[in-house]
């Protein structure tokens, strides 16, 4: 068993454009149901990575694997998505004209591979587990709400919903936080925090006082690798760390 019980294992992974190794030699896990941080200063390769997980980049060498058994390198990118990795993008993708309640059904709908259509009926444990997902991500009270009348932050609350409906077993999260308020930013904490256990998530962000509330281990990249991994306070005292923030 390559994976010794992680949800996510990469191992020696390297990747280059036109010569360039924008991930170079990296090895990364993740345990099940863990909510890991990443952070690096730009160009550090956290997009790359994210690309590599989800199979929209294929990397030169090396090793990444699901669970014991799936060798990532060895599915599509949609395979991957139906296999339980969900990714959300920085920017908010909702369908504007529908409602809350409607965006989170056809959320399901699109992960049965069925053409979008809104008439069909959820089965009593789809219902359930929608009003579930209604309360993790704050919007029990705005179910009949249109999505383009929403906040930024409810926006991106739904469409975190939206992968839910799908059950993942790994959530990919780039910049969750960017643009929200204050509030929003600590509502987004608690659901991480409510996430994490059933799913696993891989949060890339910027914003330290976003990852000071929801940290456990904080995995440091800077040029395609890990240069520190550990607690927030950890890394942050890591000379190292503190040069490639400051010093560049
Ligand atoms: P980050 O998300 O940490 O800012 P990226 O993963 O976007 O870093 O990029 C890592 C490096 O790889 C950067 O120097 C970037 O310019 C380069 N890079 C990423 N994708 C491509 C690509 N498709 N073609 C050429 N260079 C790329």
């Amino acid at each position: 068993d390559l994976s010794h019980g992680r949800i996510l294992y990469l191992e020696d992974v390297s990747v280059s454009f036109d010569g360039f190794k924008a991930i170079d030699h990296l090895s990364l896990d993740i345990a099940p149901g863990e909510l890991r941080c990443i952070i690096g200063p730009n160009g550090a390769g956290k997009t790359t990575l994210m690309d590599i997980i989800t199979g929209k980049t294929r990397p030169d060498s090396g090793t990444v694997y699901f669970g014991s058994t799936i060798d990532l390198l060895r599915h599509s990118e949609p395979e991957i998505a139906s296999l339980g990795i969900g990714r959300k993008f920085q920017k908010p993708t909702v369908f504007e004209q529908l409602s809350v309640f409607e965006n989170l059904k056809l959320a399901l709908k699109t992960h049965k591979g069925v053409k979008a259509s809104l008439f069909f009926r959820l089965d009593s444990g789809q219902s359930d587990r929608l009003a579930e997902i209604l309360h993790t991500i704050h919007l029990a009270d705005s179910v009949t709400r249109q999505a383009g009348k929403l906040s930024h932050g409810q926006k991106q609350w739904l469409e975190i919903g939206m992968l839910l409906m799908q059950d993942p077993r790994l959530l990919l999260l780039d910049e969750p936080v960017a643009g929200m308020t204050d509030e929003e930013t600590a509502r987004t904490a608690e659901l991480f925090l409510s996430l994490r256990g059933r799913h696993s998530l891989m949060v890339v962000e910027h914003d330290m006082g976003f990852i000071r509330s929801i940290a456990e281990i904080v995995t440091v990249l800077c040029d395609g690798a890990v240069l520190a991994q550990g607690r927030l306070d950890q890394v942050q005292a890591d000379e190292r760390v503190i040069e490639v923030y400051l010093g560049r």
